[in-house]
């Protein structure tokens, strides 16, 4: 478990960048003014909260989140091993309060994906998705609503940012996935994996997703090996250090270009910590703690962008090189995501065969690279095609959807040209 600050009402942490997230943060939306959501606790937090405000013993935190996180129970009348005085008290100060399932959406594949609702006003809402594959599920988790770093190739970015999640929205994805997937931890075990790669950039969320990370790596939560939490990051430097000293979870770098110039056109972060700085810090990452085996580095693959068998053998050299640093076999994975297409972009897939051609490139030079396949593209619910609802507070959603009326004027004048050059 980490050592981080267990106090529940903490806020995300200052980092020392201007970006657009540096707009002020929403107070945290707790469901009742008074009344402590236990969602938002960890296993230290809720020992803190039975013991220090009920003046219970430690056990009883213990019994309670496992009718949280196992049973899925929240009303404290159905927890029918805690007395009747206990439960009372809870009443008076306690509430367990999970994200409302707006709609959910099965694919065609058997990729599963849900738009819940955060916050008292209902008006934000953030898209969770599960996706099954031989022995395993993995459920894709968000952490802010929106995003505020604006990647180029982003659907989510599109759509500007509006806050944080606690880690009540957080964790509650997991509940309400798991609960209807009918997953018993330690028992009936149909999430298996965590990825925080959905909606934001979690180290621009740090207490609350450490807290919820927590809570999925905990017996009493959802009983998940540390290396089957992943956290995926656009390459907060400071943060990413800051992680590898408080938290086992497994890391995946979005890297998506083998060079400074081209990674800092599709991630503006790059300009603030260019690859090599990033490297190293993976490097620092993954010899902070032995039972780290590797990192794992995403590559979208888009048309004429990053694909070229140049950027491959820039990308072989760089895994090498981080190979060369850590001194660990096969340090550094790729993983190759064939870019998918959302309304309003310009950037299109690369073809199959040159895909393969890439991958040959790399694994040629002894790099272990996997190509992902592409599910749930047939509910927008792909890799990097995630929309919730967000309230943008930034300029970023209303700047797109202009650009994507006067393209679509254009679009229109030039059909007509083109049909008027027809007709002559
Ligand atoms: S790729 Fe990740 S970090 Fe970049 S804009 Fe999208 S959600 Fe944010």
């Amino acid at each position: 478990m980490s050592s981080h600050d267990d106090n529940p009402q903490q806020t995300a942490s200052p980092i020392p960048l201007k970006l657009a997230t540096d707009i002020a943060p929403l107070p945290v939306v707790a469901a009742s003014a008074r009344k402590q959501n236990l969602l938002d606790l960890d296993r230290a937090g809720m020992e803190q909260f039975f013991v220090g405000k009920l003046g219970e013993q430690k056990f009883r935190a213990h019994q309670v989140m496992k009718w949280i996180h196992h049973r899925y129970v929240t009303d404290f009348d159905g927890m029918t091993d805690l007395g009747k005085n206990l439960r009372a008290k809870l009443q008076e100060h306690a509430e367990v309060v999970v994200p409302n399932v707006v709609f959910d959406k099965p694919s065609s594949d058997g990729t599963h994906k849900w738009l819940l609702g955060m916050g008292v006003d209902g008006k934000n809402a953030v898209e969770t998705v599960y996706i099954p594959d031989k022995g395993r599920g993995t459920l894709c988790v968000s952490s802010q609503v929106g995003c505020g770093l604006n990647c180029s190739f982003c659907s989510t970015a599109t759509q500007g940012f509006n806050r944080n999640l606690t880690t009540a929205e957080i964790i509650g994805q997991v509940w309400v996935t798991a609960k209807h997937l009918g997953n018993v931890p330690a028992q009936i075990r149909r999430l298996t994996n965590v990825v925080m790669m959905g909606m934001g950039e979690p180290l621009l969320n740090y207490d609350n997703v450490v807290r919820a990370m927590n809570i999925m790596r905990d017996d009493l939560g959802y009983g998940l090996a540390s290396k089957r939490v992943t956290l995926s990051t656009s390459g907060l430097v400071p943060m990413m250090d800051r992680l590898s000293l408080e938290t086992e979870v497994a890391l995946a770098v979005s890297l998506h270009a083998p060079n400074d110039e081209l990674r800092g056109q599709l991630i503006p972060l790059n300009k603030k910590y260019p690859i090599a700085e990033l490297m190293a810090s993976c490097a620092r990452y993954l010899l902070a703690n032995k039972k780290r085996d590797s990192v794992t580095f995403e590559y979208t693959l888009m048309k004429g962008v990053n694909d070229q068998p140049e950027h491959a053998r820039q990308l072989a050299q760089l895994m090498r090189k981080f190979g060369n640093a850590t001194q660990v076999k096969d340090a550094g994975k790729v993983n190759l995501i064939p870019f998918n297409p959302f309304p309003g972009t310009n950037y299109v897939r690369t073809e199959e065969a040159e895909i393969r051609a890439f991958q040959k490139i790399l694994l040629d030079a002894g790099v272990l690279t996997m190509v992902r396949r592409t599910r749930g593209d047939d509910i927008d619910a792909a890799c990097g095609q995630l929309k919730g609802q967000v309230l943008d507070k930034t300029r970023r959603n209303a700047e797109f959807r202009k650009s994507l009326q006067a393209k679509s004027v254009q679009d229109r004048g030039d059909s007509t040209h083109e049909s008027k050059h027809a007709a002559a």
